[in-house]
């Protein structure tokens, strides 16, 4: 159906609808399920959102956020046409905003970009985020229904680029970060990275269509841009973030600013604030203001989940507690130690023992915050071994977590190893993967693209591999590991013997299929 659009039949127009796409479409499964039941579908919508559309609103501009990727989990039986033919004639947008931010929405964002296109061939598409940024003059080479990348961090050039967009001469050389096309040509505006040190709203939650069904008391902060760290597998790392997001050093929020946003969150019921990085880094000063802002806030009632990039002292931990005690707040820590052996961990600059992460955990269990550690599978070095150190420290971390909590005190796994399903392009490791020793099987947009829409199943679209391990080895790594864990998890009675059948039936259901693919030929290289 092709629908008239400004013809006077619509209502709700729009000036711009971001849109969150979907990861898997086309009833495909090809990513495996994100943290803390964000789903397969990574319903995540990426922060960048709200400020912008909070500072277009601000400008005068009619902007809606839709969570497209969790209406699509919702409800699946409706084809993503028939979803994308009710958004645009309801909301008729002039210029549609999408994030292609974690490369896994690539080809969910492709889709629906060429299905708007195709349905309302007048509304311009511009594409964002850290992935869309690194591929900006492939995806304009390649896919003709994008009309536009913005490159880097566009809280400010979003409203330029409305301004003239909207105007009766638009004059695209005059907006930042903005990159076009010119007839044969490919144009590139300099990039400028705003000011969030003291203008940063991330609570625009009314200037969403559907209120959120997946984690709706769940606010996600992070207060930085760029990053103190340089993990080698992270394109929001300090070395792949100034490379791909044009951003010379960090920005930072003020700690006065990042709590303002922690307690407009909680005014707006999101009493679970996760926030994204380690204030630690940003020097003592930042850590006292941040604290002297907490309790002037008046906070009370909320789950705060803070960061640690590295072990924290006693006197850090108390600081937290003593303020979650004081003013009747609760407290999680989530850390990544990456791995357990102690080689590996070495290569992201953790240098600590596990006899140390031990007594680390012990610390926490001491104060009564309970934590999420996380260890990542498809690391540079990995081996099956070191696979296996890292189960056997997981199950002691299990074991002494045990000895105080138990499931109704934890709002997440204690450990979670999770599996790099496709590392991030514009990476340390993908800029240099022969360094590294990873073997990719794309190497630009076009072929992750075709991956992604090729793969019906998650393992077929695993991206790589290393020099230390095979596919199939890291696939098969990848169910050992949940199953083990599984097993640890009851064994300390976190799960009932019947939640521990029901999730070993579906790892060992989807293990069969990948087995019997392989039996009947499926190349897996
Ligand atoms: S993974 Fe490492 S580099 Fe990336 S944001 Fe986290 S700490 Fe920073």
């Amino acid at each position: 159906m092709k629908l008239g659009f400004r013809n006077g039949m619509n209502y709700n127009n729009l000036d711009i609808l971001f849109i969150h796409p979907p990861a898997n479409i086309n009833d495909a499964s090809h990513t495996l399920d994100a943290d803390v039941g964000y789903t397969n579908q990574f319903v995540a919508i990426p922060m960048g959102f709200f400020s912008m559309a909070n500072r277009l609103d601000k400008a005068g501009y009619a902007t809606k956020i839709l969570n497209l990727g969790e209406r699509v989990y919702i409800d699946k039986k409706t084809p993503i046409q028939e979803h994308i033919e009710n958004i645009l004639s309801i909301h008729a947008p002039r210029i549609v905003g999408m994030d292609v931010h974690w490369m896994i929405h690539a080809a969910g964002a492709m889709e629906c970009a060429r299905l708007i296109k195709k349905l309302s061939k007048d509304t311009h598409i511009v594409l964002g985020g850290i992935s869309a940024s690194f591929f900006a003059k492939e995806i304009l080479q390649n896919y003709p229904q994008i009309d536009y990348v913005m490159v880097g961090e566009c809280d400010e050039a979003i409203v330029d680029f409305l301004q003239e967009k909207m105007g009766t001469h638009p004059k695209l050389e005059n907006v930042p970060n903005l990159v076009y096309r010119d007839g044969e040509s490919i144009v590139f505006n300099d990039v400028k990275p705003p000011d969030i040190s003291h203008d940063m709203d991330l609570t625009r939650y009314d200037l969403l269509i559907d209120a959120p069904v997946i984690n709706p008391d769940r606010a996600n902060i992070s207060f930085f841009r760029g990053c103190y760290r340089n993990c080698c597998f992270c394109a929001g790392s300090r070395e792949a973030y100034t490379r791909i997001m044009k951003r010379n050093g960090l920005g930072v929020i003020n700690p006065e600013v990042l709590v303002d946003i922690m307690r407009k969150n909680l005014e707006k019921d999101r009493r679970n604030i996760y926030i994204y990085g380690d204030i630690r880094y940003c020097g003592s000063g930042y850590a006292q203001r941040f604290f002297e802002a907490l309790y002037q806030s008046g906070m009370t009632n909320a789950h705060i989940v803070f960061e640690l990039f590295e072990l924290a002292t006693e006197d850090y931990i108390q600081q937290w507690s003593q303020w979650a005690r004081d003013t009747g707040n609760s407290l999680e820590v989530t850390h990544s130690p990456e791995s357990g052996n102690i080689d590996i961990r070495r290569q992201f600059g953790k240098g600590y023992s596990n006899k140390q992460l031990l007594e680390h955990c012990q610390l926490l269990i001491d104060y009564n915050i309970p934590q999420s550690i996380y260890f990542l599978l498809g690391l540079p070095n990995q081996t099956r071994d070191t696979i296996e150190d890292t189960l056997e420290i997981s199950n002691e971390i299990i074991r002494v977590f045990a000895e105080k909590f138990q499931i109704s005190d934890l709002r997440h796994e204690i450990v979670s190893f999770n599996f790099m399903q496709i590392p991030d392009a514009g990476s340390t490791i993908f800029q240099n993967s022969k360094k590294f020793g990873y073997n990719f099987e794309f190497k630009n947009i076009k072929s992750l693209v075709e991956k992604l829409q090729n793969s019906q199943y998650w393992w077929q679209s695993v991206g790589y591999h290393t020099d230390t391990m095979s596919k199939n080895e890291l696939i098969r790594s990848f169910y050992h590991i949940q199953i083990s864990l599984l097993r640890m998890y009851h064994a300390y009675n976190f799960i009932s013997d019947q939640q521990l059948e029901q999730r070993l039936d579906k790892y060992m259901e989807d293990k069969k299929i990948y087995e019997r693919a392989l039996h009947d030929g499926y190349s897996i290289r």
